[in-house]
């Protein structure tokens, strides 16, 4: 196959046309370019086509930038939220709600209805028995608590990774086709 070598119209880049082409696109910048072919050389113009796959290209990479930047948002949307769900440990350490530590407080708060039934079987003072009842039901009432939490972090976590999710795949797939 006979091939011609010429510039292209409007970034000057080097191109390889096949011999009787008439129109070429230029791999570098995307123009749209006529061949003409003349007894003293081989030349190309643009053309009208030119235009509009520069806008589309341009179109593309704002598209591209809007998408980064959504992303960029829903990200940081995320570490805010997700902050209403971390809990400050003794260490200082933050710490996502999970059904592990509240699993952990209900031990405590088992083995606090442990202590008060004792107190109750051996008579201790009215007091003590009342205190650690009171106590007992508080320690229940925040496992309850951290379960909760647990359980919107999840959801709350998993509707993120889902938008996350879709936007990447808008992202991936070409507009219009
Ligand atoms: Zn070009």
């Amino acid at each position: 196959m006979k091939v011609v070598t010429l510039r292209c119209a409007n970034c000057g880049a080097p191109l390889s046309v096949k011999h009787r082409a008439r129109f070429v696109a230029c791999n570098f910048c995307d123009s749209q370019l006529e061949i003409h072919r003349e007894k003293s050389a081989t030349y190309s113009t643009t053309t009208d086509n030119t235009h509009k796959a520069r806008t589309r290209k341009l179109e593309k990479s704002i598209e591209r930038l809007q998408f980064t930047n959504e992303l960029e948002r829903l990200d940081q949307a995320w570490l805010m939220e997700q902050d209403q769900y971390m809990k400050t440990g003794d260490d200082g350490e933050r710490s996502v709600a999970s059904h592990g530590s509240a699993l952990g407080t209900l031990v405590t708060g088992v083995g606090l209805v442990v202590f008060t039934l004792h107190s109750l079987a051996y008579r201790f003072p009215a007091p003590v028995t009342i205190i650690a009842g009171l106590v007992s039901l508080a320690v229940f009432a925040s496992a309850l608590h951290e379960m909760h939490k647990a359980d919107r972090y999840k959801q709350a976590r998993h509707d993120y990774e889902r938008r996350r999710y879709d936007l990447l795949a808008r992202m991936n797939r070409p507009k219009g086709g």
